[in-house]
């Protein structure tokens, strides 16, 4: 990120500044990270919401840039992020409504925005016990879905999920809207398919496999008291064979009328939901 920030503003010298210009060579960067290309670059990704920005800290993200509207000055736990920001080393820039509204390309955006640096959990940590449960997307294509798997994932207490393949980027813009926050408390990995595959034969639990050729009923199988990865397969394309083949179990979702298949992230919550059955109840104690 360019060294170049802004006005430091008065009350705060040096600590916050203040920037209403568009050109200005950080809001510039800020800006870029809407492409993977200039993400991955930065080894960054934006993050929108004051309610996002905190969770982020209290679950030991590294904040890089907060950027925060002019409006939002004098609000308390926006001072106290502005102060935890500063102190973690991170620019903070207090800026225009018209500046802000460029950057999040929204009319009405949020007031506060984090540029956050990616974190990606290494294959070779994942590790399973219990009745731990992973996700694994197989060329997840849409933003949408990746970040309603994620929010999805997390809801249950999925303890990860792995993106196989050419997936779409978990810190794009739109996937993170979609997580609702969650992208800081899901870990998340890639992996080839080969990876995945050799990763596979040294797991002891169960791989499932979801296929809409799948012989077996999903509500058929006792999930409880093991370590389950659950294998979704692409939008357009499902699993391929060769993770097919690799699957313990290939489960259907039993579907009447006229459509052909269910959208990968309802498929993908309703499996979750069936595999944590046992886990999961409203007073936060396991269902007898
Ligand atoms: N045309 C694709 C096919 O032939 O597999 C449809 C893929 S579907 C939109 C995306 C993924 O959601 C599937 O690969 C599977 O993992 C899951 N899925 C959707 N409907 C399902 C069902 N009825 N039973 C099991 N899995 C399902």
């Amino acid at each position: 990120m360019s060294g170049y920030a802004g006005t430091p503003r008065s009350g705060a010298p040096g600590q916050v500044k203040e920037v209403t210009s568009l050109a200005n060579p950080v809001i510039k960067d800020i800006k870029s990270l809407a492409l993977k290309k200039f993400r991955d670059q930065q080894n960054a990704f934006l993050a929108e919401g004051l309610k996002l920005v905190i969770d982020a800290l209290e679950l030991g993200w590294t904040i890089k840039t907060l950027v925060f509207a002019k409006t939002a000055r004098g609000n308390p736990l926006v001072e106290k992020v502005a102060a935890r920001s500063v102190a973690a080393g991170a620019l903070v820039l207090e800026v225009s409504e018209k500046v802000l509204t460029s950057v999040t390309r929204k009319d009405n955006p949020q007031t506060v925005l984090g540029v956050f640096e990616q974190k990606l959990m290494p294959l070779r940590d994942v590790s399973l016990s219990g009745s731990d449960v992973w996700v694994a997307l197989d060329r997840i294509r849409d933003p949408g879905n990746l970040g309603t798997v994620i929010r999805t994932a997390d809801a249950v207490g999925a303890k990860g999920v792995l993106l196989v393949g050419d997936c779409v980027d978990p810190f794009a813009l739109e996937t993170v809207r979609a997580t609702m926050g969650s992208i800081f408390a899901v870990p998340l990995v890639k992996a080839s398919p080969d990876a995945f595959l050799s990763w596979r034969k040294a797991f002891k639990g169960l791989v499932a496999g979801t296929h809409l050729k799948g012989a077996v009923d999903y509500r058929s199988v006792d999930f409880a008291d093991k370590p389950v990865v659950l294998l979704m397969g692409n939008e357009s394309q499902g699993l391929p064979e060769p993770l097919a083949e690799r699957c313990d179990v290939l489960l259907r979702i039993p579907q009447a009328g006229r459509a052909d298949s269910l959208n990968l992230a309802v498929a993908t919550g309703i499996m979750l939901y069936e595999v944590r059955r046992s886990a999961l109840s409203l007073d936060g104690v396991p269902a007898a």
